[in-house]
């Protein structure tokens, strides 16, 4: 082929690569070689502007400017590779390094670098093309990140085949069951699987390739010294790039542990329960048997009042004033506590009105809440799944309280929210407020925040209220009232239809 044309048909296709050059990613620069060893850069690539976030015409305005695009750290080590291929030492090279952005990122690349000698001018000439490896290389970081969490983490963490064979095993899984990977990787899941639970690992496996995913089942494993233990296993099916089950990882969690708290918390569960019934029972009978007694003691105090009357100073009458008293307060107690035993039993529950409920309540009340012209306000009400003559008492108690411990006209507001499956009622009042260092302790049994010449009182309403909202699932509390006086809140778990709690 004479010269001239070869040279023809060079251009036009080196034109033609040219072109091509601007479609792909990759980017593309030429050099001649300088005699100190230097590049004199004579094309780069369009797509060097999506890699460096310069135009490449920059670079060939300005010689030095893609060596300092090189990280500070790498550059030394880029310049010794081109310097080995002007020397002649190397005819291709490849060199991972940095480069640092305007905006301060760094980008990992690839530079394949390749030297010719044109055979016409006698120029070397290096030819230099860089891949952008960061997201490469971010995938492999996070990827091994990842690999360093499932190694690293206390729970144990296995795959394994769809036939059962044992393919990774962490750190944790060496923990758990004493077996290095060694030992056990290429070995079959059977080996970790007890007499006890045979038959469960096909089970498995063919939920498994239907792609299902097993969560929290708890069952028992062996570890290699022979011993059996239980453990809770999240097993997902492990797909390939098609979709298909290929596998299943394993995540298991020894739950020795958590199963001895369980069964002390339960015997710890049934022993207090005991002994609240045993307690219970214990109020019932002794208030119950102390009513005989004490009614023996009011009548005698009434009768030897009427036959010494005639004979009795002023201050001995007196004193038997303060008997008739305290018996009476005697006998009140012992009702109130006959009445608090009782509410801890099982509780029937049906659906209502609570507006009913109220109206129960109100009805109660009716010489006190008209004596004291008391208000009361009800806003909408729902339908309650509840014990009723438990809740009427409920509402009875802190009507009482709020017409009790009120100096003026008592005003009353019920109000009802429905929050995340919980009905929160409130019943707010007017009257003397609570300080909230009390707001606690006041549903003890027997607490009282004033005198009896004060009001009159034995201290179990509140908590009798406690036991019955908490019979029903619920919380009771008490707030200071937006102004004036208190607002009582309790919750009631939003159900339907009748039952026992
Ligand atoms: P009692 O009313 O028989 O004393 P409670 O258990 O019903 O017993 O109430 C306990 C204490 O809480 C009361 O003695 C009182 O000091 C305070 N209290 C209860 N309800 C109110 C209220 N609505 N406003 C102010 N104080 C209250």
């Amino acid at each position: 082929m004479p010269q001239s044309k070869w040279r023809q048909e060079g251009i036009h296709e080196e034109a033609h690569l040219l072109e091509l050059l601007n479609f792909i990613s990759d980017c593309m620069w030429v050099a001649d070689g300088g005699d100190n060893g230097t590049l004199h850069y004579t094309y780069f690539s369009p797509s060097i502007e999506k890699v460096s976030g310069r135009k490449a015409t920059d670079f060939l305005e300005s010689p030095t400017l893609w060596l300092s695009c090189v990280h500070p750290e790498d550059s030394p080590y880029v310049e010794n590779g081109y310097r080995r291929l002007l020397s002649g030492r190397a005819v291709s090279d490849r060199n991972d390094y940095r480069l640092l952005l305007k905006n301060g990122e760094k980008r990992w690349v690839r530079e394949n670098t390749l030297i010719r000698f044109d055979p016409i001018s006698g120029k070397r000439r290096v030819v230099g093309v860089i891949t952008c490896l960061t997201e490469a290389t971010q995938f492999q970081e996070e990827l091994a990140r990842l690999a360093a969490i499932v190694e690293n983490s206390d729970d144990c963490i296995l795959s394994k085949s769809l036939d059962g064979i044992i393919q990774t095993w962490n750190r944790g899984a060496e923990k758990m069951y004493g077996y290095t990977s060694n030992e056990i990787i290429g070995k079959p899941v059977s080996t970790l699987i007890p007499s006890e639970s045979t038959g469960e690992f096909e089970n498995i496996m063919s939920r498994l390739k239907r792609g299902e995913m097993i969560d929290h089942f708890e069952t028992l494993r062996r570890k290699k010294d022979g011993t059996t233990f239980p453990v809770s296993l999240t097993v997902s099916p492990l797909r390939d790039a098609s979709g298909r089950v290929v596998g299943a990882s394993t995540i298991a969690r020894d739950i020795t542990l958590q199963r001895a708290f369980q069964s002390t918390l339960e015997e710890k569960n049934r022993k207090l329960q005991q002994s609240n019934e045993n307690l219970e029972q214990f109020a019932a009978v002794a208030s119950h048997d102390l009513q005989e007694p004490l009614r023996t003691v009011t009548a005698f105090c009434q009768l030897l009042e009427n036959g010494l009357a005639k004979q009795l100073s002023e201050k001995e009458k007196e004193y038997f004033g303060l008997v008739v008293d305290a018996t009476k307060r005697m006998d009140s107690l012992i009702r109130d506590l006959l009445e608090y035993s009782k509410l801890g039993g099982c509780l029937q529950v049906n659906p209502i009105a609570a507006s009913e409920i109220i109206e129960r309540a109100k009805a109660n009340l009716a010489f006190e809440i008209s004596a004291k012209r008391a208000e009361i306000s009800v806003g909408n009400l729902p339908t309650i799944t509840v014990n009723h003559s438990g809740f009427t008492r409920l509402f009875q108690e802190l009507f009482a309280n709020a017409l009790k411990y009120c100096h003026g006209s008592p005003r009353i507001v019920i109000q009802v929210m429905a929050v995340g499956g919980e009905w929160v009622f409130s019943v707010s009042d007017n009257g003397i407020g609570i300080p909230s260092e009390h707001h606690d302790d006041i549903f003890r049994i027997f607490r009282r925040l004033h005198s009896r010449n004060e009001f009159p009182g034995t201290g179990i309403g509140l908590a009798s209220c406690r036991k019955i909202v908490e019979a029903h699932g619920g919380r009771i509390w008490v707030e200071k009232g937006q102004d004036v006086g208190s607002v009582f809140r309790f919750t009631l778990p939003i159900r339907s239809g009748s039952s026992d709690i």
